[in-house]
């Protein structure tokens, strides 16, 4: 084993420590010291699981494998991916690299500011993106039988694909509200593409109109630079690829460090 990465779907710090992960109950939790107390095994790597998402999207692209061109502006990908899962969480990456922020908590999109009178959020505040386009939101606009064993999504696309009008409306609502929010980073770090990830990949099709309506009306740059709205290259198991994908990553950035380690 080289090594073992953790997805956790909260706020991760630079130290590792997971401060909060409020849909799990924790808070300031040591996951590497409390699944390797001894510190004998291989690394254990904690990471937001919507950056290591990032990560997979980053390493499928075709322009990553073209070396020479990372770290030039406009050659590199640059990219913010929105993963919709119970929270919303993004990895924004620029020019080929993924942009974690001074503390490491960078790319919460699921806490930036819709409507200041909105909902109140679990994190404290008010009228945050994740209180539009939660998963639990969306689930709930469908008409699930209630001892269903389908999976939910399924039907919430299914239904969205007959023409729902509750569902449709949801969808348009969650999808306003996605692309305010990418409008702000877009405004901010001139991202050329929103990658729609987590459950918002399979709802793409009504998510990206609304997405780009948003985007287009609210960026300054958006006569000279379009932005495209596209559902993820990589499945649904992009967290996990993303994690395996970093340690081979490490690995081949520093073998000798590796080979040092196994040796001992
Ligand atoms: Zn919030």
């Amino acid at each position: 084993v080289a090594g073992t990465v953790v997805g956790v779907p909260g706020l991760v710090g630079g130290d590792g420590l997971v401060r909060s992960a409020p849909n799990l109950g924790w808070r300031d939790v040591d996951v590497a010291g409390a699944l390797d107390p001894q510190g004998k095994g291989p690394a254990v790597r904690v990471d937001n699981e919507a950056n290591l998402a990032a990560l997979a999207e980053l390493h499928a692209h075709p322009a990553s494998s073209a070396s020479p061109l990372a770290g030039s502006p406009g050659m590199a990908p640059s990219f913010v991916y929105v993963s919709g899962e119970i929270g919303v969480g993004a990895g924004i990456v620029l020019d080929g690299r993924l942009l974690r922020g001074a503390r490491g908590y960078g790319g919460e999109i699921g806490h930036v500011t819709i409507n200041p009178d909105g909902p109140r959020c679990r994190c404290g505040s008010h009228g945050c993106l994740e209180t539009y386009t939660n998963q639990e939101l969306l689930l709930s606009s469908a008409e699930l039988p209630p001892s269903t064993t389908d999976d939910p999504l399924v039907r919430l696309v299914q239904q969205a694909d007959s023409g729902s009008a509750p569902v449709l409306a949801a969808l348009e609502r969650a999808g306003t509200a996605l692309g305010i929010a990418a409008a702000d980073v877009v405004n901010l770090v001139d991202v050329d593409t929103v990658v729609l990830g987590g459950i918002y990949a399979q709802l793409a099709p009504w998510l990206a109109g609304p997405v780009t309506r948003e985007i287009t009306a609210r960026t300054v740059t958006s006569a000279w630079a379009p932005v495209t709205v596209r559902p993820a290259a990589v499945g649904t198991m992009a967290t996990v690829v993303g994690g395996a994908g970093s340690v081979v990553r490490q690995i081949l950035d520093a073998p000798a460090t590796w080979l040092a380690r196994t040796a001992s």
